[in-house]
C-alpha cells in the first residue's frame, strides 16, 4: 500500500473529539499603544483551544482580541461549542464548521461566535495537517513557502520622533513595507507625520495608513487627497466597515486604493464588501472570519474578483495561509507579539516571511511563556 493510499485511509478512518481543554490569557504589552478608535492597548487577550481526537492526536487553534471581550469567547466556547463538537468526527472539518455558523447563528451572527469558531477551526485544521505529516502551507495550497509582509505599527500616541524611530527599527529589522496609523484631531498632524516618514523610508519602501475607521467620509477624502503625494500603497478603514456606500465614496474621490476586512467577521460580509465598497485590498483574519476555512473561502472569493488578500493580525498562522496562496499580497506582521509566546517566532529573511515546515500550523504555545498570564482554563 502506498504513502498516500494510507493517509486517505487514516483521513476517512472515523475518529472522534474526546477532549477539548478552553484557556484564556491576558498579555500585557510593553508599551501603550493606541489607535483612534479603540483607544490605549495595554494588553491582549489570547484563547485558546486544545482538541484531542480518540487516537491521542491533537491540535492547538486560538483567537485574540485588543484587550476585551475575552472572557465572552472563553465561556462561548466552554459552554455552547465544546459540548457541540464532542464526539464529531474531527476530519470533518466542513461541516463542523457549517453546524458551528447555525448552532449560534440567531445569537452569535458575526459577532464573539467567529471568533469563537475560529480556535475550534484552527485546532482541527492542526489536527487535519498533523495527520497527513505535512506543514499548513502545504495542505491548503502549497503556492509558496513564503510571503511579503509589512511592519504594522499601532502608534497613534507616539510623539513624531518616536514614531520615526519606530519606523527606522521596522527598516534596521529588515522590513520593506510599514503601515501607520492615522486619526489625529487635527488631520495636518497626520499629513505631517505621514510626510516625515516618507522622507524618513525614501521612494522604495512600501507604505500604508489606517484610521481604524475613525473618520467620516468626507474627512477620510480631505485626508487621503492631502497625502496622495507620499505614495500611499492603501489607506486601511477610512471610516465605519458598514458604511459601504462611504468606501465607495472615498474610493471615487482619491487615487490612494482602500482596504479593508478585520472588522468584518462574516463571508457574506466580505462579498457585500466586494461588491459595493470598491476596495483595492481584501483583509481578513482567520482569528475572526472562522479560522483557517473561513480564511480560504474569503481567499476563495478574492480571486474570483480579481482582488489581492492581505491579512490582519495573527502573523504567526497567517505567514503559512498567505503562503499558500497566488494571489497573497502583503501579511501584516503585527504590533500583540503573539508569536513571541511560541516556538517559532516569525523568520523574516530578506524581507520575507517563512513558514514554519513542522507538521500541522506550526503554532506552538510555550506553557512557560503564557502559563504566567493565564486568566482561566477549562
Ligand atoms: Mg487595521
Amino acid at each position: 500500500m502506498s504513502l498516500a493510499q494510507e493517509k486517505i485511509i487514516q483521513l476517512n478512518d472515523v475518529k472522534s473529539i474526546q477532549n477539548v481543554k478552553v484557556g484564556l490569557y491576558k498579555i500585557p504589552l510593553k508599551e501603550v499603544l493606541s489607535d483612534a478608535k479603540h483607544g490605549d492597548h495595554t494588553h491582549f487577550e489570547l484563547i485558546t483551544c486544545t482538541i484531542e481526537c480518540d487516537d491521542g492526536i491533537t491540535g492547538t487553534g486560538y483567537t485574540y482580541t485588543g484587550g476585551k471581550g475575552g472572557s465572552a469567547i472563553y465561556h462561548l466556547l466552554v459552554d455552547e461549542l465544546v459540548p457541540f463538537v464532542k464526539q464529531q468526527n474531527p476530519n470533518r472539518i466542513e461541516k463542523i464548521w457549517e453546524d458551528m455558523q447555525y448552532h449560534l447563528h440567531y445569537v452569535g451572527r458575526g459577532g464573539l461566535l467567529s471568533f469563537a469558531i475560529s480556535a475550534i477551526d484552527i485546532a482541527l485544521w492542526d489536527i487535519r495537517c498533523k495527520r497527513l505529516e505535512a506543514p499548513l502551507w502545504q495542505v491548503v495550497g502549497g503556492n509558496s513557502f513564503e510571503t511579503q509582509c509589512y511592519a504594522g505599527g499601532i502608534d497613534l500616541n507616539f510623539s513624531k520622533e518616536k514614531l520615526l524611530k519606530n519606523i527606522k527599527s521596522y527598516i534596521e529589522r529588515g522590513f520593506t513595507q510599514v503601515k501607520i496609523k492615522v486619526g489625529q484631531k487635527d488631520y495636518k498632524e497626520d499629513i505631517a507625520r505621514i510626510k516625515a516618514v516618507r522622507e524618513l523610508i525614501g521612494p522604495d519602501v512600501e507604505f500604508m495608513i489606517d484610521a481604524n475607521y475613525s473618520l467620516s467620509a468626507s474627512d477620510a477624502i480631505r485626508l487621503s487627497k492631502s497625502v496622495e503625494q507620499y505614495n500611499i500603497r492603501w489607506f486601511e478603514e477610512p471610516t465605519l466597515p458598514d458604511d459601504l456606500e462611504g468606501y465607495a465614496q472615498i474610493s471615487e474621490s482619491t487615487s490612494i486604493p482602500l482596504a479593508m476586512g478585520e472588522n468584518l467577521h462574516t463571508v457574506y460580509e466580505f462579498n457585500q464588501a466586494i461588491q459595493h465598497a470598491k476596495l483595492g485590498f481584501l483583509q481578513p483574519d482567520a482569528s475572526n472570519i472562522g479560522g483557517v476555512t473561513g480564511f480560504l473561502k474569503v481567499a476563495q472569493l478574492a480571486y474570483a474578483n480579481n482582488l489581492p488578500i492581505c491579512t490582519h493580525g495573527m502573523h504567526e498562522l497567517h505567514v503559512s495561509l498567505m503562503a499558500s496562496q497566488p494571489h497573497a499580497c502583503s501579511m501584516e506582521v503585527h504590533s500583540f507579539p503573539i508569536d513571541e509566546y511560541t516556538t517559532q517566532p516569525l523568520r523574516l529573511v530578506n524581507g520575507m516571511a517563512q513558514a514554519p515546515d513542522l507538521p500541522g500550523t506550526g503554532v506552538v504555545f510555550v506553557d512557560e511563556l503564557i502559563t504566567p498570564h493565564l486568566v482561566i482554563e477549562s
